[in-house]
């Protein structure tokens, strides 16, 4: 059996199109494909309100949040991170974990994805789950399993890859795991398009649009950060 690279830290790897310093506004990141592209599952409707008004309404927050207060000047993780215990900064956090979860979102969906995942995840995947079918079981089920609103990430834990939730605007950042792909169970994420029928939603996520290649660039990027001691 093959052993993955061995690993001994976690921290957040850095994705370039979030790593923006708060100037005087966060952008809403471009999306990486048109609204129509994944409509075998999630339609240009539901596209088109989930990042036109409900991501863009998380950054439009931030960005009214921000000015003037101690997180002027962070990244967007640096924010997350500082805001994240507590109620004092409860609105800060939302919205910046909101904000970006939605991006990495985005790019854990791709429209020619699902299928198995590519060489780099195997030995990851073998010793942690068995195989890529038994992965995508363990995020269906944690999918059903969280109750209202949330995230189901596949993560890089220590040398392990994990699947794990987080409710509502949470974010693994603040676990000190590594994110590779998020899936959006938040109603709004297919309401539109299946009604109450997440499960339905999730399938076809997992079959036709999981972003492997994207969940294997954060891997190499956490292993490549931990080798040159960033990490
Ligand atoms: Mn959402």
């Amino acid at each position: 059996m093959n052993t993955p690279t061995s690993l001994s830290a976690s921290a957040a790897p850095t994705f370039p199109v979030l790593s923006g310093r708060f100037a005087d506004t966060f952008e809403l990141p471009p999306l990486p494909y048109g609204v129509a592209a994944l409509k075998s599952v999630i339609s240009a409707d539901t596209m088109r309100i989930h990042y036109g008004k409900h991501h863009k309404g998380y950054v439009d927050a931030l960005n009214k949040l921000i000015p003037g207060t101690e997180f002027a000047g962070l990244t967007l993780e640096q924010i997350i991170l500082a805001s994240a215990d507590g109620s004092e900064h409860e609105q800060v956090f939302h919205n910046a974990a909101q904000a970006w979860n939605h991006t990495f979102y985005w790019h854990s969906l791709t429209p020619h994805g699902g299928g198995e995942a590519g060489s780099a995840l195997q030995p990851f995947i073998r010793t942690s789950f068995g195989d890529t079918a038994a992965l995508k079981r363990e995020l269906a089920t944690a999918a059903s399993n969280e109750f209202g609103s949330g995230w189901v990430w596949l993560v890089l834990d220590e040398d392990r890859l994990k699947v794990v939730k987080t409710d509502n605007a949470g974010n693994v950042l603040t676990r000190g795991l590594v994110p590779l792909l998020v899936i959006d169970v938040w109603e709004h994420a297919y309401y539109l398009d299946v009604l109450n029928r997440r499960a339905d939603y999730v399938a076809g996520v997992l079959d036709k649009l999981l972003n492997w290649d994207f969940a294997a660039e954060n891997l190499n990027g956490a292993i490549a950060q931990r080798r040159s001691g960033l990490l």
